[in-house]
This record gives C-alpha cells, sequence and structure tokens, in this order.
C-alpha cells in the first residue's frame, strides 16, 4: 500500500516536472569549434534520462556477466551434494540390505561427490567390512580418527576390529583412547567390559560390571589375582557384601579375618553366610579349628542352631554325629530329610553307613542297607559347581568357565536334570 502510494507520488511529480519544462520552455546549446547544437530543453532532459537508463542497463548486464562463473559453480557444488546425498543414501539402503558390492560403488559415488566426510569415510568403512576387506576399513577409520570432529568414531571401528582378531594389546589402548575422546560413553563402558573379561582383568571388570553383573565372582577373582594383601582382602571383603550367600567370597573373608587376628569376626561372616546360602564348604571353614569329634557337634550346633532344619544343616550334622559315634543323633537327622522328601544321594548314602555303624556286619544291617542303596539310585545327585551358562560341572568354584569362557556363570547348584533338593 505504501508503496502503490509512494510510486503514485513519483509519478505525480515527474509529470509535474514534465509539465513545467513543458510550460518553461527554453534551449540547451552546445557549441564546439564551428558545429553548434541546440536542443530544446525538454528534448535534452528525454535525451538525459535515456542516456541514463542504457548505461545502468549496460552496466547491469556487465556484472550480471561477470557473477556468471560463480553462479554457475555454485549450482554444480549444488547439484553434486544433491546427487551426493542421494548416493548416501542409497549406499546405506545397501548396507542394511547387506549387499557389498552395491553399497562399495554407491560409498565410492558419494566419496567422489562429497570428498572424504565423516559420513562418507564411515559409510566406506562399514561397506570395506561387509564386503570382508577389513584392510580397507581400517584405512576408512585412520582416517576418521585423524579428523577432531569424528575422531571417537575411527575409534570405534578400530577397536571394534581389534577386539575381533583378538588382539588385546592394541584394543587396551584403542579403548583408552577412545574413552578420552568421548569420556562416560555407555557403549564404550560394555565394549572396556568384554574387554576387561576378555584379557581376564577382574579388578577392571569389576569396575565396570553394571549393578546386575557378578559382582560377587568378579571382586573374588580380582582378590585371588591381587598380590597385595591389603587389597585383596578389601576385594574380598567387597564380594562377601555383594552376595553373602556366595560360599567362596565368605570362606575366603574369614580366612583372612581369622589370619589378622579377628577370629570372632571370622566366626561371624561364615555365620551369616550359612544363613544366607548353608554350603558344605562354610560348615567344613566353621570345624576346622575343632579336631576333637565330639566337640564338633557342640561346634556345628552354634553355626546351624538359627536354621538347624534346612537340608545341608541336616546332611552336616549326621556326618558329624556319625564320626562322633552318635548314631542315634545322626539317624534323627538323616529320617527327618527322608520324610520331609529332601534327601538327596548324599543323604541315602549315609544312612547305608548308618546301618552298618549301628549293626555291623548282620543280615538285617545288610537289607537296610540294599534299601538305602536303592534309594540313593533313585535320589536326586548331591549339588555341584555347575555353570548355569553351558551346564559343565566344576570340581570347584572358578571365575570363569573353562568350558564355555562365560565369566561369574558358575554356581552351586543341584544337577540340571532333577530338582533341588531342598
Ligand atoms: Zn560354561
Amino acid at each position: 500500500m505504501r508503496r502503490a502510494l509512494m510510486v503514485l507520488a513519483a509519478l505525480a511529480a515527474i509529470t509535474a516536472l514534465a509539465w513545467w519544462f513543458a510550460e518553461t520552455g527554453g534551449t540547451i546549446e552546445v557549441q564546439v569549434g564551428e558545429f553548434w547544437i541546440g536542443v530544446g530543453l525538454p528534448v535534452a532532459v528525454l535525451l538525459l534520462a535515456g542516456s541514463f537508463l542504457v548505461l545502468h542497463a549496460l552496466l547491469s548486464g556487465l556484472r550480471a556477466l561477470r557473477r556468471l562463473p560463480a553462479r554457475r559453480r555454485a549450482a554444480r557444488a549444488e547439484r553434486r551434494r544433491s546427487d551426493g546425498d542421494a548416493a548416501v543414501t542409497r549406499a546405506l539402503v545397501a548396507l542394511a540390505a547387506g549387499t557389498p558390492e552395491a553399497a562399495r560403488i554407491e560409498v565410492r559415488r558419494a566419496r567422489h561427490l562429497l570428498g572424504d566426510t565423516p559420513q562418507t569415510l564411515l559409510l566406506a568403512a562399514e561397506a570395506a567390512r561387509l564386503g570382508g576387506r577389513e584392510d580397507m576399513a581400517t584405512d576408512a577409520f585412520k582416517a576418521l580418527a585423524e579428523r577432531p570432529d569424528a575422531r571417537f568414531l575411527g575409534l570405534r571401528g578400530l577397536l571394534r576390529q581389534a577386539m575381533q582378531r583378538q588382539d588385546w594389546e592394541a584394543a587396551h589402548r584403542l579403548a583408552k583412547e577412545a574413552e578420552a575422546a568421548q569420556p562416560g560413553a555407555a557403549w564404550l563402558r560394555e565394549e572396556r567390559q568384554v574387554l576387561a573379561l576378555r584379557t581376564r582383568d577382574w579388578r577392571e571388570a569389576l569396575a565396570l560390571s553394571p549393578p546386575g553383573g557378578p559382582r560377587a565372582a568378579l571382586a573374588l577373582a580380582a582378590a585371588e589375582q591381587e598380590s597385595d594383601p591389603a587389597r585383596a582382602a578389601e576385594l574380598e571383603k567387597q564380594a562377601f557384601a555383594a552376595d553373602p550367600g556366595f560360599a567362596p567370597a565368605a570362606i575366603a573373608h574369614a580366612r583372612r579375618l581369622a589370619a589378622a587376628g579377628s577370629a570372632r569376626k571370622a566366626r561371624a561372616v561364615l555365620e551369616q553366610a550359612w544363613m544366607a546360602a548353608p554350603h558344605p564348604d562354610i560348615g567344613a571353614a566353621w570345624l576346622a579349628g575343632t579336631p576333637a569329634k565330639l566337640a564338633r557337634v557342640k561346634a556345628l550346633e552354634d553355626l546351624t542352631h538359627r536354621n538347624a532344619d534346612h537340608p545341608e544343616s541336616r546332611l552336616l550334622m549326621a556326618r558329624i554325629a556319625l564320626d562322633a559315634g552318635l548314631t542315634g543323633r545322626a539317624r534323627a537327622e538323616l529320617e527327618a530329610l527322608v520324610a520331609a522328601g529332601a534327601a538327596d544321594r548324599r543323604a541315602y548314602l549315609m544312612l547305608a553307613e548308618l546301618e552298618e555303624a549301628e549293626h555291623g556286619d548282620t543280615a538285617d544291617a545288610r537289607a537296610a542297607q540294599a534299601r538305602w542303596l536303592r534309594g540313593a539310585a533313585n535320589a536326586p545327585g548331591a549339588p555341584v559347581w555347575r555353570c548355569a551358562a553351558c551346564g559343565a560341572e566344576h570340581g570347584a568354584w572358578k571365575a570363569e568357565c573353562s568350558a564355555c569362557g562365560e565369566v561369574g556363570r558358575i554356581a552351586w547348584s543341584a544337577p540340571a536334570s532333577v530338582p533341588a533338593a531342598g
């Protein structure tokens, strides 16, 4: 609206000026030597305006002509960029579809059109890996790692490659560099944990373990690896705190406390562990300092009195009572187990042993023994250290399953095919 008004005003002004010129009249004279030119004022003004317009058009044309190469360059760059973007998209599709040859061609096109950008380098690396060309992927990852804006991407690729070819030393170095480039990256944390497990660096694995991880197993494994007794003691304490029912940690922690002169604390640890998850080894550790057979029965009562009905409490009490010649006590415990349906093979075998201890080598004893041995054959087996991942049995607890290599999966459990006793 304002613009229209201004144009109207300008037109009015020009008209008024033209009118004034026409009214006023007059001549403009130019004389050079003998030449003389005279034109009327309106005509002169018209000529002036006309030549101004022509000059202006000429200059504008020249300017446009001078800018032409730059504009054409810009248009060409724009076209290359959009062609390059399209090639990147097609390369991504080819990668997702798992067609390495197509991916390689599109990536090459994209690199030609866009140059080496983080995107094209990463695509080149992924396409090379898909096509099984690890050396070419390494080159691309290295180029990425040299760019400050894409350093982490490059290191991540190189780390993955190092782990794949099991070059733990290089992987360790790359993980450190990647951590420096992108501190606290969640992916890196997981990868570093895998690395720590593979290299059996239990301390590092423990430090990186998520809250639900096998912290007790890792802490105990780290303690076994530790040469400094104070640090080993701290790790054992940590393992016991993570899982008081984890017998090997409780035993190690108690042994360390007893060695340091804290016998009372050591006993408290074993008691707590027995409450959490009774295990024959805890019983053995508890009784280790009591050689007298009758005294052992009393000592064991101190350990088991709070969960005397637990099958492991009854089994161990039967064993110690039988050893001390208290056959009546042993029979009471074992028959309670059978009555509760919680007797495993160990209980039946001990009953067979008990018959002989009570009655000697008699026909009645042999008949009773045969009955218990039949029971033993049908009873569930004793719990063992078993790998939850592959089912392999182990004679003692270990951090790592020697059969399948899984870490922190070996647990004290009943045979897989039979429900747990008790
Ligand atoms: Zn296993």
